[in-house]
């Protein structure tokens, strides 16, 4: 029997639920925040805990057959990866937010304006499809400050709350994604029995939270 292995976020909104859902599927393994790879002792699976964006590709290559992520991860990627279930955490919306008291009103003032983002291909997707053509800054983070400092008209970015937007005198202009986390798989193992067997667990702990 082949160890499967499944890779979830090793630290950062989606590791704790994702460990949860595993335990609650009866697995038993050691939590280890500094280890990597943790062995399933009552099933035939490995855990490995990565960041949170290597693992569509990962799931990708087959270095694991399966994965949790934010499908706002997948998309980015654009990793080949089949999506086997949405999970009910981690839920977020991506949206573009422009300065309080801006010009920009409608979509089309977006033309020709510069949007900071760390999700270039997500809002280049989106902007494509409306027609629009802005110049895309793509920074790995903080992109809220972006507008103030003058280096961009616009943000793309997730938004919870909207405080953080608030508090950089941004407010949200429209969304663009809504993501949670979702169980990815290699295209090579769905018709293997121990994923059969493990999904089959996981919907068994949705419906009963539901
Ligand atoms: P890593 O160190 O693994 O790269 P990270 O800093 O990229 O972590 P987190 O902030 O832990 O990522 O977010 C992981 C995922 O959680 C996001 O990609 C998104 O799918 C989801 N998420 C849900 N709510 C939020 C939120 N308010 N802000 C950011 N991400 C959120
Ligand atoms: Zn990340």
């Amino acid at each position: 029997m082949k160890t499967l292995k499944i890779a979830i976020q090793k630290s950062g909104r989606l590791n704790e639920k994702s460990v949860e859902i595993l335990k609650n599927c009866g697995l038993s393994f050691e939590n280890y925040k500094s280890s990597l790879i943790s062995t399933v002792q009552n099933f035939p699976l490995e855990i490995l805990f990565l960041r949170d964006d290597d693992i569509p590709e990962y799931v990708q290559d087959g270095i694991a057959d399966l994965g949790i992520v934010g499908e706002n991860v997948i998309t980015e990627t654009k990793a080949g990866v089949e999506y086997l279930q949405r999970l009910g955490f981690g839920k977020c919306t991506l949206k573009i937010a422009v300065q309080t008291g801006s010009e920009i009103q409608k979509l089309e003032d977006l033309n020709g304006k510069a949007i900071a983002t760390s999700y270039p291909v997500i809002l280049e997707k989106f902007l494509t499809e409306k027609g629009i053509k802005s110049d895309i800054r793509t920074i790995s983070g903080s992109v809220e400050i972006g507008p103030g400092l003058g280096l961009s008209d616009a943000i793309f970015d997730i938004v919870s709350t909207g405080g953080t937007l608030k508090s950089n005198g941004l407010k949200p202009f429209a969304d663009v994604m809504q993501s949670e986390a979702v169980l990815i798989g290699n295209k090579s193992i769905l018709d293997n029995p121990e994923v059969a067997e493990l999904l089959q667990r996981i919907r068994s702990v949705l419906s009963a939270k539901s």
